[in-house]
């Protein structure tokens, strides 16, 4: 069973494009994805909520949600995103460096929520190794999903080495390897932290080349990969069902 885990219901993109559930689920169904974990960005905490809510409910079969937590001066979004995930059942928080920052007063409460409640943050770091040592270090008990392997598009390998390192380190680290473009980072990856805690994500959808065609890629690029069946079934949608207990 395939299983994105990184689709965008409002990308952090210039215009904040937005993907009706329906459009996903289409996509989904063309590219043979089966479930896949939702959220939105680019807006607030209850915005984010309201839209991947209305999604699951639309087709709860289908569609897994997190919670995106962005604090706001208007009043704490910390028992928002409790509530997001004990009374609505959402299975995960999603942040973004590029939205808040990631200065311990901001995001610790959440990253420490996460740990309490026993649902992994997918955290889009982009590149600031450093913030992601110290959650790592601090936060044992929460698990972290790096989005990117560390950073969208990354080329710089010595940065990502880093990152798979810091994975080998540390059990509560797990690899998003959505856009990731240096394929072979992947199989080093599952070699040196196992497929289990590596997670196989569209980061869509995407209208380069068209939606399905993106996703697809995603998928052949898993495929392709110079690992076993096994662990390639386990990065499409072992690893994440396993965390989210699916
Ligand atoms: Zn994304």
């Amino acid at each position: 069973m395939i299983i994105d885990s990184h689709v965008h219901l409002k990308h952090g993109d210039a215009a904040a494009t937005e993907y009706t559930p329906e459009r996903i689920v289409e996509v989904m169904d063309a590219a043979g994805i089966e479930r896949s974990v939702v959220f939105a960005m680019s807006t607030t905490t209850r915005r984010a909520i309201e839209m991947a809510d209305h999604a699951v409910r639309r087709f709860p079969e289908r569609l897994v949600p997190y919670v995106y937590a962005l604090p706001s001066y208007e009043r704490p979004v910390i028992d928002e995103v409790r509530e997001a995930i004990e009374d609505l059942g959402f299975r995960g928080i999603k942040i973004h460096v590029g939205e808040c920052g990631l200065r311990p007063y901001i995001v610790d409460p959440v990253i420490a929520l996460a740990g309490d409640l026993g649902v992994p943050c997918l955290i889009d770091l982009a590149g600031f190794i450093t913030t992601a040592e110290r959650l790592a270090t601090e936060f044992p008990r929460t698990s972290l999903i790096i989005a990117h392997f560390g950073r969208y598009l990354c080329t710089d390998t010595s940065l990502i080495e880093q990152f798979i390192a810091l994975a080998e380190a540390h059990r509560n680290v797990y690899l998003d390897a959505s856009g990731v473009v240096l394929t072979w980072t992947i199989t080093e990856a599952v070699r040196r932290i196992g497929a289990e805690r590596v997670l196989f994500g569209t980061d869509g959808p995407h209208p380069e080349p068209d939606e399905t065609s993106k996703a697809r890629n995603a998928i052949r690029q898993i495929e392709s990969l110079d690992i076993s069946d096994e662990e390639k079934a386990m990065v499409l949608g072992g690893s994440v069902a396993r965390l989210l207990a699916l």
